[in-house]
């Protein structure tokens, strides 16, 4: 590890966070990772998202003498991403395939004069000669590789530019390194360490939860009826994204949102990149957008206020269930993380992954992800502490969390999985015909269906031997037996077929434990998760204020061609609302408010608050921001995105 080389001291980093970006103090482990870095350390940093990762690098590049350059894969985002650094004055710039020469030529010049704070970079840029070169004749302060999951070969966001990224160490070996991901199992979390060369790194695990962030998984019978009754009753006008595993049938929700009234928009790889440019776009700039997606959306999407994340089919794996998820509440407000799951999604997810390619091993693995991701829907524990579990964390049961609030029952499902595990056997013995879990449960149910008398299953002992179930729980019991591994799909035609776990619960060897599902689910907990509930917080007086200033916002944003949140964020508008500041010294001790935007703002803000108290003073002329030149987030995405095995409906 190269030795501290720089005479600045920690109070510098102090002094960056209150002048530059107006925070009061570090939170977390920030403040270690801070000053391990500006002390010359490599560092791996886990931290959930929204925990404030971007800190830790960018505090250390303005105070370490040198740039710092940031690889990153979202390219759609840089903009963004320099814009929020410009308005707090940090010199930042980037560079892709995006550019012309000239605005990349201009940004090397930066670069190599010295002028530059941060430089974005994607990663494939690193493969080419000409770019380490660049890199060579001017000042690196450090090197941030973000997104460092990407470097996981058998992770969900696997990047093949990022395994070349271990030379930056031999290269530059002086150079500190800190890696920043919010995926965190301990196999991707040792993966990074050997796959970027972080040998002799200081790894900091800051805690996965995100308190904020209210978990429910419910039953999935109408989708998009659900979907609908969740959006009107907790979150109208709210921003969310809702996650669909096929292209069409985001196109499908979305138009059904539409149709019912919600500002919606599909985004999936199948669209073309001006296209998905415009969806991100709007997505990040206008209020209470909802975007329907396959997971190609949504990495990096730094958004603070989304407020719901919903899942409409059910994830791979957890760790982009929690990925995902942990895009909603960024800014720490209360949002929902809501899943609906059903029999369905585990046929078609065995199914898919008995027919991909790839060795034994590489289905081994999809296996277990999936398993990971049905035990967290099957359980009656919260589902809190599952999760935090899952990534090696311990937690509590945490009051935010369906299972918490409204405690499913466990019940003995041994008898029931009896029956139905008979009833397949029965119909498998049948070798010429193949039949799904609908036609076990007509038997089982003794229904006089066409199929039944053209197979005469009539006849077979267990027809009509299950009345004591409905439909709806027989379907759960056959989800449940597939999740536990007690049963699986084989075919075309997803038959249901016994495995080597069967025998012991068939022969009362093994006793079955299920999950009944809480009747109706009560009126969502005490805190409402509306964007409105922001505004509840707020006095009666304060609360026009606020809408003022978020109004003021919007235009400025509007004017700029940057979303709301690069100016002001919600949590900030909100403190200057309650306090009401009457002085620009004022204003500048508020959470959010740094030297710079304090400079560039103060005066609009202390104006809107005069109109909005009507306090008397100068009004001073509105004088328009000068225009800036915003251009479209390009593409970004790979072509093919995991969605795009499933086969259409
Ligand atoms: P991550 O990259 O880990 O998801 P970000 O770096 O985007 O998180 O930070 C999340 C939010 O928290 C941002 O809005 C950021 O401005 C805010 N934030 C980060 N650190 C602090 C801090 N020390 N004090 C107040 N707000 C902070
Ligand atoms: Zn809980």
């Amino acid at each position: 590890m190269a030795p501290p080389e720089t005479t600045h001291t920690v109070t510098d980093a102090d002094d960056v966070l209150r002048r530059v970006f107006g925070y009061d103090s570090f939170r977390g482990a920030q403040q270690e990772i801070v000053e391990h870095v500006i002390g010359g350390g490599d560092a791996l940093v886990l931290m959930a998202t929204g925990g404030g990762k971007s800190l830790c690098y960018q505090i250390p590049a303005l105070v370490r003498p040198g740039v710092g350059v940031v690889v990153s894969p979202l390219i759609a985002l840089m903009q963004d991403q320099v814009d929020a650094l410009t308005a707090v004055g940090v010199r930042a710039g980037f560079l892709n395939s995006t550019q012309d020469p000239d605005q990349r030529r201009f940004v090397e010049q930066m670069f190599l004069a010295g002028e530059l704070d941060l430089l974005y970079l994607a990663p494939e840029r690193l493969r080419s000669e000409s770019t380490l070169q660049l890199l060579d004749r001017g000042k690196i302060s450090l090197f941030a590789i973000d997104e460092a999951h990407c470097v996981s070969q058998w992770g969900h966001d696997f990047r093949p530019d990022y395994l070349n990224l271990s030379m930056l160490h031999e290269r530059w070996p002086d150079v500190p390194r800190v890696a920043l991901t919010a995926t965190a199992t301990q196999a991707t979390h040792q993966e990074i360490a050997e796959r970027l060369n972080l040998g002799g790194a200081k790894h900091f695990v800051a805690g996965f939860d995100r308190p904020n962030i209210q978990y429910r998984i419910v039953s999935k019978a109408e989708p998009n009826k659900q979907l609908l009754e969740l959006l009107r009753s907790e979150h109208q006008g709210d921003a969310g994204i809702v996650y669909c595993m096929s292209r069409a049938s985001t196109e499908k929700t979305a138009q059904f949102l539409v149709n019912n009234g919600i500002s919606a928009l599909a985004y999936h790889a199948g669209l073309d990149a001006g296209t998905r440019a415009r969806a991100q776009s709007r997505f990040l700039r206008e209020d209470g957008l909802v975007i329907v997606a396959t997971i190609a959306f949504g990495m990096g999407i730094d958004k603070p206020d989304v407020r719901f994340v919903a899942h409409l089919d059910l994830p791979k794996s957890v760790e982009g269930y929690y990925q995902e998820t942990g895009r909603a509440g960024r800014d720490g407000l209360p949002s929902t993380a809501w899943l609906a799951y059903g029999l369905q999604d585990v046929v078609q997810q065995r199914k898919m992954i008995a027919s991909s390619d790839g060795d034994d091993n590489y289905r081994r693995q999809l296996t277990a992800h999936l398993d990971a991701m049905l035990a967290l829907c099957e359980t009656i524990e919260c589902r809190r502490v599952q999760l935090l579990n899952y990534f090696g964390q311990s937690g509590e049961p945490c009051g935010n969390c369906d299972t918490c609030l409204n405690p499913p029952e466990s019940w003995d499902g041994t008898v029931a999985a009896q029956k139905l595990l008979s009833t397949v056997y029965r119909l498998k013995s049948e070798r010429r015909q193949r039949f799904g879990a609908g036609q076990s449960i007509d038997i089982l149910l003794g229904k006089q269906t066409q199929k039944i008398s053209q197979f005469s299953h009539d006849q077979l002992s267990v027809f009509g031997i299950g009345a004591e179930l409905s439909e709806g729980e027989w379907r759960g019991v056959v989800r449940q037996l597939l999740a536990q591994g007690m049963l699986m799909v084989e075919g075309d035609y997803s038959t249901l077929a016994l495995t080597p776990e069967s025998g012991a619960v068939l022969r009362g060897d093994r006793k079955v434990l299920m999950r009944r599902e809480p009747a109706k689910a009560a009126r969502p907990p005490k805190q409402s998760r509306t964007a409105a509930a922001a505004v509840e917080e707020l006095s009666e007086e304060a609360k026009p204020v606020f809408e003022k200033l978020r109004a003021w916002r919007g235009q400025s944003a509007k004017e700029q061609g940057v979303p709301a949140y690069v100016i002001f964020h919600d949590a900030t508008l909100r403190q200057i609302a309650m306090q009401a500041p009457t002085s620009l010294q004022q204003l500048g001790t508020i959470s959010g408010v740094g030297e710079n935007k304090l400079a560039k703002y103060g005066q609009d803000i202390l104006d809107t608050l005069g109109e909005a108290l009507d306090r008397p003073g100068r009004a001073a002329p509105a004088e328009p921001p000068a225009e800036l030149d915003f251009e479209e987030p390009p593409e970004d995405y790979p072509d093919e995105e995991p969605g795009d095995y499933f086969p259409p409906e």
